[in-house]
């Protein structure tokens, strides 16, 4: 299987701090299934700087240690870009890593708390350029916790978002597992990937996540999820489920209650 989004670069960010940290991670996803990893460390987020060439470089790098142990992962450089208003300028000056090597496909994170008021006008220059941004873990953004349905236009108007594995399979609470489960159920998300950044809270869950889609969702679901990925890796046309609102049952009574 795939995995888009992990923190697996030794000191890079938040994610694996040695290079004995990167191999027990390494050998977690394989033993989860996972046969090649987007190695995207966090990019521009207020804390990391992880500039294109670093990447590629320490990517090459941990390849090698990979290789030399007999771990079966094949990495892809990438980053975890949160959203700025120098992205325009970054992808000009080619200083930004793709999801894929046609550049077709980038990960955005949003801040924490909110969606910056100029999302919509940057992801229209996106789109006008043929990128695509993919929403890294909406599920853990609170203005799309207070209002899931604010993501919908995004996803209407062409963008793709991702759902962590340990948000869907309950490892950040009963509430982000909830909002993982109505995301997908309204097609409002495209891929699960793990956004691993350790081997224990923050691990992969890839077995568990993919196990629980096929029960809540069954196989086709799976297989659209797995073809997703593998879609955005090799920057082909993504073949995506119309997305509808998300299912509120508390606010619809509550409104009709008025
Ligand atoms: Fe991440």
């Amino acid at each position: 299987m795939i995995d888009l989004h992990c923190h697996l670069l030794p000191g890079v960010d938040d994610g694996a701090r040695t290079l004995e940290d990167s191999l027990a991670m390494a050998q977690l996803a394989v033993a989860e299934g996972i046969s090649h990893i987007l190695v995207t460390p966090h990019h521009k987020n207020g804390k990391f700087l992880n500039p294109k060439d670093a990447v590629v470089e320490a990517t090459a790098a941990l390849q090698e240690e990979l290789d030399a142990r007999g771990i079966a992962l094949t990495l892809y450089p990438s980053q975890e870009i949160r959203i700025n208003g120098e992205l325009l300028n970054d992808i000009q000056k080619e200083e930004v890593l793709f999801v894929d090597e046609e550049k077709r496909f980038l990960l955005i994170e949003f801040p924490t708390l909110t969606i910056p008021e100029y999302t919509e006008q940057l992801f229209f220059k996106l789109r006008q350029q043929g990128i695509t941004p993919v929403i890294v873990h909406p599920e853990r953004n609170q203005a799309i916790i207070d209002d899931p349905n604010i993501l919908l236009p995004f996803i209407e108007r062409g963008a793709l978002a991702q759902v962590t594995a340990s948000s869907y399979v309950g490892a950040f609470g009963k509430d982000i597992a909830q909002l993982s489960y109505r995301l997908i159920e309204a097609n409002l998300v495209h891929i699960i990937a793990s956004d691993a950044h350790n081997t224990r809270g923050r691990g992969f869950h890839y077995k568990k996540a993919f196990s629980r889609l096929q029960a809540d969702f069954g196989a086709e679901k799976v297989a659209y999820f797995r073809q997703n990925a593998k879609d955005l890796l090799n920057g082909d046309v993504v073949h995506t489920e119309a997305p509808v609102e998300v299912y509120q049952k508390k606010k619809r009574f509550w409104l009709l209650g008025k």
